[in-house]
């Protein structure tokens, strides 16, 4: 089968699995997808034996039909092998009310990881498959671990450059120093004045910039992004929905076909969209919870068809999911509507007009199908911090919290449930000391080390001497400049 990517708001925008992953954004704005991704079905059976890395492959074949088997099994073995603290990658924990699925053992301790560790993987390998003669530019926003993670996995690798922008105020101190500690001659963060919405949106419109892009272009310079509307970003992701499942078959605490939920913690809507791919290809779901924070327009979007980002952006204790305007529900619009390019354009531009848009019908009733939605307070959120520590000894951080907070609120009492865990306490780590012992007046490495000793866990390695290095990349700029500060910048590659 000969597989074609198109744009989610125009099938005639088209693109092969490997240009899809070097451009990381249609022409249009759009986002690649796979128009027959819901007619090919996975026969569990087959799979259910199969260790992380069979199981990648087996996925990345279906997406990627113009890599060769070897070059598939290159990348995965170049993305995984030694690189997470654990031996399974992704492990699963089970604690009273459902199992934990770790996504924070990788060398930035998120679970970006999955995603960033294989995306230079197969944009080199695409670059290899279309020589071109120009350099990538990957600009990405983050709201703290994409730009650690993308810096991490593109660090010196040729013929790609890295620029981060972050937000100043609105990532943890850990994150910011993970970001601006980062060595590597290709790689850059930058911090923003303004919020995460503001540096996605600037970049999607830089992304759509023709005289922007026209400039880099006489450079010899093309864009490119590894956010998760990239499908090189989003595919790695799906494996671990498929892997934690059938952990769950093979120690027996669920039988094979029977369905399961997902609770995720979310943000951009990429890794709850990888478990509705997941799903797609026959991974038994009953619902993909989508867990918010106090920022849960997805949740009033899910209970009611109405999406609308116009309210106060909030600053919680989930800095990861402070996002207001979550690119790849787009993906999920396009396969819910039976693939409706036309009503996906419409909806966007409606989106980006009045920050709104709502659906309703057919729509409406797919996403009610597959998908719930639940939400965590603050308040709610340090005190199942505390809770599942004092109770079960098992520290989550903030995000996994927000969803384990959603699962103890859920009454699905006929499915089992696995909540996805994405970044280490650590990470995080003034906010879950201070949920467990209340605030105190440290620093956030002098709080690690006691967190380490109090609960007798670990301080993962990556994380141990951020506090001692340089700090390389300490620039602040406004968000109207980051264009200029682009161009300024490109002069030096
Ligand atoms: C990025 C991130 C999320 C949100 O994931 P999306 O794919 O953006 O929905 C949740 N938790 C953590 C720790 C993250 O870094």
């Amino acid at each position: 089968m000969n597989k074609i990517y198109e744009s989610t708001r125009n099938n005639q925008i088209t693109s092969s699995p490997s240009n899809a992953i070097i451009k990381g954004l249609a022409s249009d704005g759009g986002l690649f997808v796979l128009p027959q991704l819901d007619q090919i079905l996975l026969e569990m059976n087959e799979l259910k034996n199969m260790d992380y890395a069979m199981l990648a492959q087996t996925i990345f074949e279906i997406f990627l039909d113009d890599f060769t088997k070897d070059e598939i099994k290159n990348c995965i073995e170049n993305a995984y092998n030694h690189k997470f603290s654990t031996d399974q990658i992704d492990p699963l924990i089970k604690l009273n009310d459902g199992y934990i699925l770790e996504l924070f053992n990788g060398p930035t301790s998120a679970f970006k990881d999955f995603g960033l560790q294989m995306l230079p993987q197969l944009m080199q390998t695409a670059l290899k498959k279309n020589p071109k003669d120009n350099k990538i530019l990957i600009l990405t926003a983050t709201s703290g671990d994409t730009g650690k993670a993308a810096m991490e996995g593109f660090k010196d690798v040729a013929g790609i450059e890295v620029i981060v922008f972050y937000p100043k105020d609105g990532v943890s101190k850990v994150q910011e120093l993970q970001m601006q500690t980062q060595l590597g001659k290709n790689v850059r963060a930058v911090a923003i004045n303004g919020n995460f919405d503001d540096a996605q949106s600037k970049l999607k419109e830089l992304f759509n910039d023709e005289d922007f892009k026209q400039q880099l272009l006489k450079q010899k310079i093309q864009l490119s992004s590894a956010n998760s509307i990239n499908i090189g970003r989003l595919i790695p992701q799906i494996i671990y929905y498929f892997d934690g499942y059938f952990q769950l078959v093979r120690k027996k605490e669920i039988k094979l076909n029977e369905q399961v939920n997902f609770i995720v913690p979310t943000g951009n809507f990429g890794n709850i969209l990888a478990g509705y791919y997941a799903k797609l290809l026959g991974l038994p779901i009953n619902k993909l919870v989508c867990a918010s924070n106090e920022n849960n327009v997805l949740y009033d979007f899910i209970k009611t068809g109405v999406y609308d980002k116009n309210r106060e952006f909030l600053k919680t204790l989930s800095p990861s999911m402070d996002i207001l305007i979550s690119s790849n529900l787009e993906r999920l619009l396009y396969y819910a509507s039976g693939k409706d390019n036309e009503k996906i354009e419409q909806l966007m531009l409606e989106l980006t007009r009045t920050g709104k848009y709502s659906v309703n019908g057919y729509l409406f009733k797919t996403i009610q199908a597959n998908f719930s939605a639940g939400y965590a307070t603050n308040d709610q959120c340090a005190n199942v911090i505390k809770e599942i520590y004092e109770n079960e000894d098992y520290l989550l951080d903030p995000h996994s919290a927000v969803a384990y907070k959603v699962l103890l609120d859920s009454n699905d009492l006929k499915h089992k449930s696995i909540v996805l865990a994405t970044a280490s306490p650590y990470k995080f780590v003034k906010s879950v000391y201070t949920s467990l012992f209340g605030p105190k007046d440290a620093d956030e490495f002098e709080l690690m080390h006691e967190l380490e000793q109090k609960t007798k866990t670990f301080i993962p390695n990556n994380l141990k001497d951020l506090d001692q290095k340089k700090i390389i990349h300490d620039e602040v700029i406004n968000k109207n400049e980051m264009k200029q500060y682009v161009l300024e910048k490109i002069k030096e590659i």
